[in-house]
């Protein structure tokens, strides 16, 4: 594949960034380039920002129908539906993930993130307030937030792009896109196709670029909301950084889903359950189950099954039909990945299978061998920490009532994962988890009908459904006097 050339968008103009500087992104399956983009700095930022602020208001906007937007949006369905092949090569090509699930989870996806906000736009509705004074009518608007900064990581480009800018237009909103500096391929060919959808110029605005990009953006006086998907760490500075107008923020950041596996539970179907959740996208994914409580009389049987399923799996470049396992976005995160298999290993955790990087015919991508140990304890780095990798560490619980105590001990609660026949236990643990998604005996894969979002350091504020209606809208309280 050729090297794709990336510029800004700003105001409906595709531009290099002002002071001419651009930054290459790489297949992390084989470390060639696979795009030069342009690299914003101050100057862009501060255009974008305006350009976003005068669409806000223009006619060509402001004016428009709900109607008129829904049909937008779901032209931006259409276009994504119609270059479906290409948008998924291309986030295989940029994120390393394998093609199936890049068509499957990726694009099908971002599409219907697009479909279902269509559908929001002609149902944004006010309400008639029953005051108490008298002739007096009171009646709510839900109006925009305004100009949108949003911000997103590298794991599923396309798809987190679209579940920020598809509820923003259909409340009204104006945005600034600032992709991951890993991947910003997908988001580039996606504003392509908003701008051929006939979104008006300056209502979506794209900036590529790295962690000073965001800054900027955060900072702004000029930007109303900033809508982030990353890191906790990250997530906290946004919250300093967006103190000075008292922005609206809302953030989806890290997870360490336990995944609970009862002493009832069909144990094969929970090995594969278990597998599938913990290795989408090789791990990098926020609500992957990334820490096993499983019933101790259970606990050999599951870890051993879990191993060799592991071990089984086909690792390779994602453009290949066969592979099951992609590569790992970058060099940087398989050292960090494996900085925490060696402290596992370190603090007396039994390292079952995997371990290490994949060598041999692999071994100018970042592959990493998926890593299952058995004997962890809740106080070990493996058993606490969000790896964002392909790392399986098993725990064994004996009595079920100290399963939510144990499961809660985590700074994250963004979601969690039960295997059991039991109904009653699933609904007694579903309560009394703290996680924003419990999933029972199913894959951790989110709609865009269904609220998305953590509870502590996991996040603020819930995306997807109608509750992303409530963080892209400001409601306006109207009083007359009818005497
Ligand atoms: P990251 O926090 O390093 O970067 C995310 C984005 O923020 C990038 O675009 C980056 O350039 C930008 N950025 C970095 N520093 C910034 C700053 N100070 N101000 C403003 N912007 C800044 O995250 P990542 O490594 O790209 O992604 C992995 C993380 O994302 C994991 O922790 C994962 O759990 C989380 N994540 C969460 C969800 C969710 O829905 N909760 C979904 C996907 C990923």
């Amino acid at each position: 594949m050729d090297v794709v050339r990336g510029s800004l968008f700003i105001g409906g103009e595709w531009a290099g960034a002002a002071g001419g500087a651009e930054f290459t992104s790489f297949d992390p399956a084989t470390g060639e380039p696979v795009g030069l983009f342009a690299e914003a700095g101050r100057t862009d930022v501060d255009q974008a920002v305006e350009a976003a602020s005068e669409a806000l208001f223009a006619p060509g906007w402001a004016g428009i129908t709900a109607a008129a937007r829904a049909r937008l949006l779901w032209r931006v369905a259409d276009l994504i539906e119609e270059h479906a092949g290409e948008l998924a090569e291309l986030e295989t090509r940029d994120q390393g993930q394998p093609l199936g699930i890049a068509q499957g989870v990726s694009v099908a996806g971002a599409a219907e993130h697009f479909r279902y906000y269509a559908g929001w736009c002609t149902k944004i509705e006010g309400t008639v307030t029953p005051v108490s004074f008298p002739d007096t009518l009171h009646y709510t608007r839900r109006e925009p937030v305004g100009v949108c900064a949003l911000i997103t990581p590298w794991n599923f480009p396309l798809m987190i792009a679209s579940w920020k800018i598809a509820p923003a237009l259909a409340c009204g909103n104006t945005v600034v896109v600032k992709p991951a500096e890993q991947t910003p391929l997908t988001t580039l060919r996606l504003v392509e196709l908003i701008e051929r959808a006939g979104v008006p110029a300056g209502v979506v605005n794209l900036l590529t670029g790295g962690p000073d990009v965001g800054r900027a953006l955060v900072e702004h006086p000029g930007v109303d909301k900033v809508s982030f998907t990353g890191s906790t760490a990250v997530g906290r500075e946004i919250v300093r950084a967006s103190a000075g107008n008292l922005k609206r923020v809302t953030l989806e950041l890290g997870g360490k889903a336990a995944s609970v596996v009862a002493a009832d539970a069909d144990i094969d179907s929970a090995v594969e359950g278990c597998l599938q959740g913990a290795l989408l996208n090789s791990g990098q994914v926020c609500a992957a189950y990334s820490r096993f409580y499983v019933d101790r009389r259970r606990a050999d049987e599951f870890t051993e099954k879990l191993a060799r399923a592991a071990a089984g799996l086909r690792l390779g470049p994602g453009i290949d039909p066969d592979t099951q396992l992609g590569p790992l976005v970058s060099d940087e995160h398989l050292a960090k990945v494996d900085s925490y298999v060696r402290r596992g290993v370190a603090e007396g955790a039994h390292l079952v299978t995997g371990g290490s990087r994949e060598n041999g015919a692999l071994e100018r991508g970042n592959f990493y061998r998926p890593t299952v140990f058995g004997g962890v304890h809740d106080d070990m780095a493996i058993a606490r920490e969000e790896i964002f990798g392909p790392v399986l560490p098993v725990l064994a619980y004996d009595d079920p009532d100290e399963l939510a105590t144990r499961v809660n001990d985590s700074d994250y609660g963004l979601a969690a994962a039960l295997w059991t026949r039991d109904l009653s236990t699933a609904h007694h643990l579903a309560a009394r988890v703290r996680a924003g998604a419990v999933f029972v005996n199913m894959l951790p894969i989110p709609d865009s009908a269904a609220p998305w979002g953590g509870f502590k350091a996991s996040g603020w504020g819930r995306e997807m459904g109608k509750y992303a209606l409530d963080v892209y809208t400001e409601v306006k309280g109207v009083w007359m006097h009818l005497g």
